[in-house]
C-alpha cells in the first residue's frame, strides 16, 4: 500500500500540475474511501496528492440565487451549516445522514461525488437539485455528469472545484439506510425546482438515475397516492447479500413516498 509518493498541494493550480505531471497519481481529499481502497490493494497510485488542506475548495456560500458549496467541504459541515440549513434544509438533512460522525468529519462533498459510489447519498441530491459540477476544466451540468456504478464524465486530471445548487422551491430526502455503513440500500431525493419536478434515486441501481414517471406524476399531485403503480424499471437493480431487486424495488418506492410526505411538511413548516 505505502509504496508511493506524497505530495501535499497549496492550491488548486499546484494540484493541477502535480497530476498533469504524475499521470497515475490520485487525488487525496478525506481519505474516506482512498485509504480502504488502497489498504485493500485495490488502487496502486504512484502519487497522492493531498488536497485536504487547501481553502479555495472549502465553504459554503448562498449568492446570485445559489448555493454554492467548496468540493473540500466535509459533510458535517453541510450538515451543520445554517446557510445549508436555510437554503436547501434537505441537503443538511442528506449530509447529516451520512455514515458516522468520523466519516461526517473527515468526508467531502468532492470526493463523495467523484468517487460516485452507487449507495452514496449526495448524487440524489447534486442528480435531483439539477445541480452544477464546477471543476478546474468546465462546468458539468449533473444530468450529464453521472455515468453509472462509479463512473463520472471527469476526466484524467480533471479536479472538482465547487458544486452550484440553484435554489429549489421545496425538496426532501428519505433513505433506508445500510444498518452497519449507513450507506443507502435506496434513497430518494425530490425537489421542485420550480421548472418541474426532479426525482433522483440512489442505492437502488448500478448507478444515480432519475424516476422520470414520478417526476411526472410528482408534477401534476405531489402525494403520495400519486406513485401507486408508477413504472420503475429494475431490471438492473443492485442484487446481493443484503437485498434482492424486487426488494431494493420496494424500498424505492416506499422511500419516494416518505420523501413526498417529507416534502409536504417542509413546504407548510417554510410557510410560516
Ligand atoms: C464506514 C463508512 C461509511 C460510509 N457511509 C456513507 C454513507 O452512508 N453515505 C455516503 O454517501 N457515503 C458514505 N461513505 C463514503 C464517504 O461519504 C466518503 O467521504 C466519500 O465517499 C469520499 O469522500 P472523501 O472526501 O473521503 O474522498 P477520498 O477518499 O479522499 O477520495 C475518493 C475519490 O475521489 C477522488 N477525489 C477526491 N476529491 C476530488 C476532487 N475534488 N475532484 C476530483 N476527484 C476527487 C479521489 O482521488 C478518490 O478517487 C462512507 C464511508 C465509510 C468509510
Amino acid at each position: 500500500m505505502y509504496a508511493m509518493t506524497y505530495l501535499k498541494a497549496k492550491s488548486v493550480k499546484e494540484a493541477a500540475d502535480f497530476l498533469a505531471a504524475h499521470p497515475e497519481a490520485k487525488l487525496l481529499s478525506g481519505g474516506m474511501t482512498l485509504i480502504p481502497t488502497l489498504k485493500q490493494r485495490l488502487a496502486r497510485p504512484s502519487h497522492v496528492v493531498d488536497i485536504g488542506q487547501i481553502a479555495e475548495l472549502k465553504g459554503i456560500e448562498a449568492k446570485g440565487g445559489k448555493l454554492v458549496i467548496g468540493a473540500g467541504t466535509k459533510h458535517y459541515e453541510v450538515a451543520s451549516s445554517k446557510t445549508v440549513a436555510k437554503a436547501i434544509p434537505a441537503l443538511a438533512e442528506l449530509a447529516s445522514v451520512i455514515g458516522d460522525p468520523q466519516v461526517r468529519n473527515m468526508g467531502t462533498m468532492g470526493g463523495a461525488v467523484a468517487n460516485n459510489d452507487p449507495a452514496a447519498d449526495y448524487p440524489a441530491a447534486v442528480l435531483g437539485l439539477n445541480a452544477t459540477v464546477v471543476t478546474t476544466k468546465r462546468s458539468i451540468p449533473a444530468d450529464q455528469y453521472f455515468k453509472g456504478l462509479f463512473a463520472t464524465d471527469l476526466n484524467d486530471g480533471e479536479i472538482i472545484v465547487r458544486f452550484e445548487f440553484p435554489l429549489p422551491k421545496a425538496a426532501a430526502y428519505s433513505k433506508f439506510p445500510h444498518p452497519a455503513s449507513g450507506y443507502a440500500m435506496a434513497g430518494v431525493f425530490i425537489a421542485d425546482t420550480g421548472s418541474g419536478v426532479r426525482v433522483a434515486v440512489t442505492g437502488a441501481g448500478p448507478g444515480v438515475f432519475r424516476w422520470k414517471e414520478a417526476e411526472a406524476a410528482l408534477g401534476k399531485a405531489m402525494k403520495p397516492e400519486a406513485l401507486e403503480g408508477l413504472a420503475l424499471d429494475s431490471g438492473d437493480f443492485n442484487e446481493d447479500i443484503h437485498a434482492t431487486r424486487a426488494y431494493r424495488e420496494n424500498l424505492v418506492r416506499v422511500m419516494a413516498k416518505r420523501a413526498v410526505e417529507k416534502f409536504a411538511k417542509g413546504k407548510k413548516a417554510s410557510r410560516k
